[in-house]
């Protein structure tokens, strides 16, 4: 595989960062995943203005311009004979070589940035989306400003380990009594027709698919409300799904061992991931 790092293409093996990194020793760092799908980028434009502003809220430059951003993406699609993946970007404060908590100055330290592919083909044909997925609702123990995509991800991973131990897919996690998002994903249930999700905030990343989905169920005429729900009220919903850049919409069929509905995907869900990837591949680059 062909990666890119600092300004080189590489092969994978020779790729090379700085122990010292703060991406390394300190998650001092922030990411983006798009999805490729027919060789072409989806939702390119939010991902790349959401890693604009959460380098803005960590006080760290960008690298690149934008417009190097898309060529290195489309670069490492070409490079790798991507169809149907992932585009991994990953943007750190690097080091002023050694190990401090305070920030090292952004005029002598340049950021470091990866990228990689991950090869998925038949991405949009999951076998996962015919059959919907389950999941388990745990506490959200993660810190205030979720709305910064960071590489801080080890919650995260515990909660998706607690799902794996549990038999399930994922976790929906849960602070105040309410769900904030799944583990890698934001969270939705459907009641009498209406699309539920909760609203943005600090408390959620905001998810570019989440946006689009939005949009477009608005587009469609579907209700949408966005606002706080419980794990009791996602137990009676009609239904229920999740989104995100890798799954676009995905159902969900189980939460907490109950099922919801007919215990299969049910058709807003079903709908809106088909408009979803109609949709999206229009103004996929
Ligand atoms: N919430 C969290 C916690 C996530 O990690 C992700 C995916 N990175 C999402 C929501 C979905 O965001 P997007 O649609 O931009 O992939």
């Amino acid at each position: 595989r062909t990666v890119y790092v600092n300004g080189d293409y590489l092969p994978e093996t020779e790729a090379k960062v700085s122990i010292f990194d703060r991406g390394f020793l300190m998650a001092d760092g922030v990411y983006e995943v798009t999805s490729v799908l027919g060789g072409k980028l989806i939702d390119f434009d939010g991902h790349a203005k959401r890693l604009e502003r959460s380098l803005g809220e960590l006080d760290m430059a960008a690298p690149v311009t934008m417009d190097d951003l898309l060529e290195i993406h489309r670069q490492l699609v070409a490079r790798n004979g991507i169809t149907d993946g992932l585009v991994y970007l990953q943007i750190t404060r690097g080091s002023a070589g050694d190990r401090d908590f305070a920030f090292p100055d952004p005029a002598t330290t340049p950021s470091t940035i990866v990228l990689f592919t991950q090869n998925k083909p038949g991405l949009a044909q999951s076998p996962q989306a015919e059959a919907g997925i389950k999941v388990i609702s745990i506490e959200d123990i993660r810190w205030g400003r979720r709305d910064i995509k960071t590489v801080q991800l080890l919650y995260p991973s515990m909660g998706k380990m607690m799902a794996k131990k549990a038999g399930v897919d994922d976790a929906w996690m849960v602070e105040d009594g309410f769900v904030t998002e799944g583990t890698s994903n934001n969270a939705y249930i459907v009641k009498g027709g209406k699309i539920i999700t909760r609203a943005l905030s600090t408390e959620i990343l905001h998810g570019i698919t989440r946006a689009a989905v939005l949009r477009f169920a608005e587009e469609a005429q579907m209700e949408v409300e966005e606002r706080n729900f419980s794990i009791e009220e996602a137990k009676a919903a009609d239904e229920a799904f999740i989104t995100s850049a890798s799954s676009f919409v995905m159902p969900v069929v189980e939460i907490d061992g109950a099922a919801l509905g007919a215990g299969t995907p049910g058709p807003v869900a079903r709908r809106l991931r088909e408009i979803y990837l109609d949709e999206s591949l229009k103004t996929a680059v």
